[in-house]
């Protein structure tokens, strides 16, 4: 079983994937907690350069290339094997984050995007794709009080507009596709979250 987790920063989808991991693991089941860019060996290094900034200055089609690549190696060398011995996978963002910040944001067209899409997953899709969603200035304020992240360069000048119209394109996804997608409302504290997912995935999938 493939679950994703999208959404913009501050959502809560690390804190949320953990309690799901331990509530999945309660019942027995093998989970795989995974995230993207990153994920395997080859990923996570791929995961540098996209983080450094330096694919950016390469270009919005290079670094979208290079999320590709990265999701190739993590689909074939992490993802897929898991999924193949049974065990749920978990993940920290996926395709849908790509859509929305390399294919709305940057403005690599949707074409392409679906193409690359179609390359790295091969075929291995999510079972359920939990949308986290939150006002923005909830979103901004969570943010502003976890610095010290391993990024908090990419938060920096980002204007509010961008963030709402971000928000909108990963809800624009979920309707798109109501069978994979949930929109899980990420307001409130963790627990409160964790049993909206909860009741998700209980409803969702057979586990
Ligand atoms: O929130 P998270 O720690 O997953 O942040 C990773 C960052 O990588 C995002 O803030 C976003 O700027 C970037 N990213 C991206 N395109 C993706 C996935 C992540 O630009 N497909």
């Amino acid at each position: 079983t493939f679950i994703t987790f999208e959404g913009g920063e501050g959502a809560g989808k690390s804190t949320q994937i953990r309690r799901l991991a331990a509530r999945l693991e309660g019942l027995g089941l093998e989970v795989v907690t995974t995230r993207e860019p990153g994920g395997a060996p080859g990923a996570e290094a791929i995961r540098e350069v996209l983080l450094s900034g330096k694919a950016k200055a390469l270009g919005p089609l290079v670094e979208a290339t290079l999320f590709a690549a990265a999701r190739i190696d993590h689909v074939a060398n992490r993802i897929r094997p898991a999924l193949d011995r049974g065990a749920v996978v978990l993940c920290d963002r996926f395709t849908d984050s790509t859509r929305v910040y390399q294919g709305d944001g940057d403005g690599v067209d949707a074409t392409t995007v679906a193409e690359l899409e179609r390359i790295a997953v091969d075929g291995v899709r999510p079972d359920l794709t939990l949308v986290l969603d939150l006002p923005v200035e909830v979103a901004l304020e969570r943010i502003a009080t976890r610095r010290g992240d391993e990024h908090p360069d990419r938060f920096e000048g980002e204007a509010d507009v961008v963030h709402h119209r971000r928000r909108e394109a990963f809800l624009s996804i979920a309707k798109a596709e109501p069978d994979r997608c949930a929109v899980i409302d990420a307001s409130g504290d963790e627990e409160t979250v964790a049993n909206r997912i909860w009741e998700t995935v209980a409803a969702r999938l057979d586990l």
